[in-house]
């Protein structure tokens, strides 16, 4: 059995893990940082729309020209559960990546700063050592230890770095919701926007969206609460709704997965320990999309790490900083977008019909997101309690 020591051992080679690990070794470049990705490569099997916003991601990749985008997005459409189509936000609205492609460059920004990424190794099992933890790992070099000062648990929807450290990282069912997703070819749809389509018979307590990987070529998928599906797999829900809308298309791959719709975990960190990305349930729980609130995450984790290596407190108090400083970003946010979400997951499908079209009576050039906002609220009085209570 192999046995190795590093100062931070990131849990998990995602969008979260990688920018935590790039993020330490820029603070502090003599920190050895190990990051352990369970998959054969960082990036793929990809289990995601991959949709991103422009100002999100340039946070931490360059997108000029970079081979990581498939698609670049001008605009947005939502279509009503009546199939009303309204075109929302046009400008630079944000990117389609190939994940498969993306991993990779983070992974290399890390390894640039310092990091070493091991794929095809997964972290077993996790103890307390001392000051600092002893993680069982098994790969291709068979099994092994490493001794780490700390842990950045970075592993994702399935994570079970908190739980082992005794964090609770409990989901409620409710706010977790089933996703189903292809790749579809051969279909036609304005390959400059993102589509996302709301109804109780389309997605019930979610949406389906076709995010545009080229001209004539899209993910397709839907994420829907399980709860309220009437025991039918997302796979099912997404048959149906593919043979509807996209009937001609070829379906060329295929992905399921879970999304936390909820909010951050209340504690994210513990003694020499701190979780960060879909670990910590750091998704935005309206839109369901955790690549950049993850990288966002990753960059605290990192710097707050680094920090208190040299400070040479790795405590649960010192590390609470993180945590804090994560609620102020986004956290807060997330808790008011979440009650958002509570309350629009009350409305019905005639609810939604009748705000599209209110939001069509708005010129094209003034359809801001908070026009349509104001308009909604002048003409459907029934969302004023929800905004005095939430917006307010
Ligand atoms: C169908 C679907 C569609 C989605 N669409 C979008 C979208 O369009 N836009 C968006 O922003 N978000 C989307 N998401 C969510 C997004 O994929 C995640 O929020 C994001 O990947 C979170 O990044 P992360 O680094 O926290 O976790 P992950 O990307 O999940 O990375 C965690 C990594 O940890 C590894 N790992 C887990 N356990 C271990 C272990 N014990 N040892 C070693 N490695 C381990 C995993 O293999 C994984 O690579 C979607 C999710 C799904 C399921």
């Amino acid at each position: 059995m192999s046995e190795e020591r590093c100062d931070v051992l990131v849990v998990g080679g995602g969008p979260a893990g990688l920018v935590a690990a790039r993020e330490t070794c820029a603070a502090d470049s003599g920190l050895e940082v190990l990051v352990l990705e369970r998959d054969r490569a960082v990036g793929a099997p990809v289990r995601c729309g991959e949709g991103v916003g422009s100002k999100g991601v340039s946070e931490f990749l360059d997108p000029t020209g970079a081979n990581w985008i498939a698609r670049k997005i001008t605009r947005v459409i939502f279509w009503a559960p009546d199939g009303t189509e309204v075109r929302v936000a046009e400008g630079d609205v944000g990117y389609i990546l190939d994940r498969t492609r993306f991993e990779p460059a983070l992974a290399a920004d890390a390894g640039r700063e310092g990091a070493e990424i091991r794929t095809g190794t997964e972290v077993v099992g996790i103890a307390r050592d001392g000051d600092g933890w002893i993680a069982r790992t098994r790969g291709p070099r068979g099994d092994g230890v490493v001794r780490a000062r700390v842990i950045i648990g970075a592993d994702g929807v399935e994570s079970m770095i908190g739980r082992w450290a005794g964090l609770d990282t409990r989901v409620p069912s409710r706010d977790m919701e089933s996703c189903a997703q292809y790749v579809v070819s051969g279909i036609e749809f304005d390959p400059d926007a993102i589509y996302l389509h709301f109804g109780d018979q389309i997605a019930p307590g979610g949406y389906a969206w076709v995010f545009p990987k080229g001209v004539g070529v899209a993910n397709v998928g839907l994420g829907m609460v399980a709860l309220k599906a009437d025991g039918r797999p997302a796979r099912e829900w997404l048959h149906a709704y593919l043979d509807r809308y996209f009937p001609t298309g070829t379906r060329t791959g295929y992905t399921v997965g879970g999304v936390i719709v909820h909010t951050t975990v209340k504690r994210t960190v513990t003694d020499g320990l701190i979780l960060c990305g879909d670990a910590a349930h750091m998704i935005n729980p309206l839109s369901g999309g955790g690549i950049v609130t993850g990288m966002k995450a990753g960059r605290l984790a990192g710097r707050t790490v680094a920090s208190a290596l040299a400070d040479r407190d790795t405590s649960a108090a010192r590390l609470q900083r993180y945590h804090n400083e994560w609620m102020a970003l986004m956290g807060e946010d997330h808790e008011r977008f979440y009650r958002i979400k509570e309350a629009l997951n009350k409305f019905d499908d005639d609810f939604y019909n009748r705000l599209a079209r209110t939001v069509n009576g708005i010129a094209p050039d003034k359809r801001t997101l908070g026009r349509v906002f104001a308009q909604a609220l002048m003409q459907h009085p029934s969302l004023l309690p929800v905004a005095a209570r939430y917006f307010v």
